[in-house]
């Protein structure tokens, strides 16, 4: 790698003050910021209205790291899998899953993951670093192309919920949605945005001071602390109610639900007794429910649940009054699940 700064780990302020190290005008900076952000420029020279000299010493000084795309999967049913590459040759993914009214790009924010959840594609990867914010802007930005040649509309959401943990990598993903929701980056409205987090009850609740209008989900999967302790780690240092807690204290700071996200696993955790425990927590903070149909994955012993269970557990929670919708797996023929496509190229 360069010894060379990164440009794009600067803040705007720091920006200007290069800038000026430089001997610029600080104009430059606004302009500068423009295309690293607005226009996503992949490169200085791109930088036209930029005079040739000043794009050399910026070229002199400074790297331009995109992410660039490296392999592409599209599925039956339209979703488009992206394995893209990171300027140190490490594989990350995202994905587009297109609806009717709406395009959904799901990002990474870590290369691996260091949680090892038992039914995760990434568990099996060991956690290599956290991304750049500029990382993450870029997936956006890559996705959002194939939103609008697939789906014929730009993205409307975006989820935290690829590789990795993102309240583990709280600083650049704090920074990457500040950029994509900034009228200087993408412009998207901040409620368009979910991070989603495997429960760090610390990270939640720094997230709800940060005075920021985006959504949190928590990936639940089981809702005792005996039962969850089983797939995830997390919950032995952070515990249903500790999670619960700062959930709570997100939702007085935002005004936003928060979302429990529970994928339903075959004999572990589909039956009436289940579901009544989710009720519980359901009951506690104002909340919607996603019940996630489970891609199975190769070398883990959870399965997706059966289809009468599935609609008996929802029928309880629905019959409750519970906001509770199905989300049915997508991009099942092109290993859409996280980290299935990094795995299965060996990074
Ligand atoms: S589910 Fe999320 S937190 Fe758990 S191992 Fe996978 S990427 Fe990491």
């Amino acid at each position: 790698m360069s010894s060379k700064a990164d440009i794009r780990t600067f803040s705007a302020e720091e920006l200007t003050e290069e800038i000026i190290k430089l001997g610029e005008p600080k104009f430059r900076a606004k302009q500068m910021h423009e295309w690293l952000w607005k226009k996503s420029a992949r490169s200085f020279e791109e930088m036209t209205n930029l005079s040739k000299e000043f794009r050399t010493k910026l070229a002199d000084h400074f790297t331009l790291l995109p992410v660039t795309e490296n392999i592409v999967q599209k599925s039956k049913d339209g979703t488009v899998k992206l394995g893209m590459m990171l300027p140190d040759n490490r594989l990350i993914e995202g994905v587009m899953i297109p609806d009717e009214d709406r395009s959904t790009a799901c990002v990474s924010s870590q290369v691996g993951c260091s949680l090892s959840c038992s039914f995760c594609a990434t568990g099996f990867l060991k956690r290599e670093r956290n991304l750049e914010a500029g990382e993450i802007y870029d997936q956006v930005v890559l996705l959002n192309k194939y939103a609008l040649e697939h789906n014929g509309k730009p993205l409307t959401n975006i989820v935290y919920m690829g590789m990795g943990e993102p309240l583990l990598n709280y600083d650049n993903v704090l920074k990457s949605i500040r950029l994509i929701t900034s009228p200087e980056g993408l412009n998207m409205a901040q409620k368009r945005i979910t991070v989603s987090t495997s429960g760090i009850a610390r990270g939640i609740a720094r997230m709800a001071d940060e005075g920021m209008k985006f959504n949190m989900a928590l990936s639940l999967h089981a809702a005792t602390n005996e039962k969850r302790n089983t797939i995830m780690d997390i919950n032995q240092s952070n515990k249903i109610e500790e999670v619960m807690a700062a959930l709570k204290y997100f939702y007085s700071k935002t005004g936003n639900k928060v979302t429990f996200e529970y994928i339903l696993f075959n004999n572990f955790n589909d039956s009436p007794e289940d579901a009544e425990h989710l009720l519980k927590l359901y009951q506690q903070v104002p909340a919607f429910i996603n019940i996630i149909e489970y891609n199975n994955v190769e070398g883990v012993d959870l399965k997706k649940a059966k289809s009468e269970q599935r609609d008996a557990f929802v029928n309880y929670l629905r019959n409750k009054g519970v906001d509770v919708a199905v989300r049915r797996s997508r991009g099942k023929d092109i290993d859409a699940a996280c980290g299935q496509l990094a795995n299965k190229n060996g990074k």
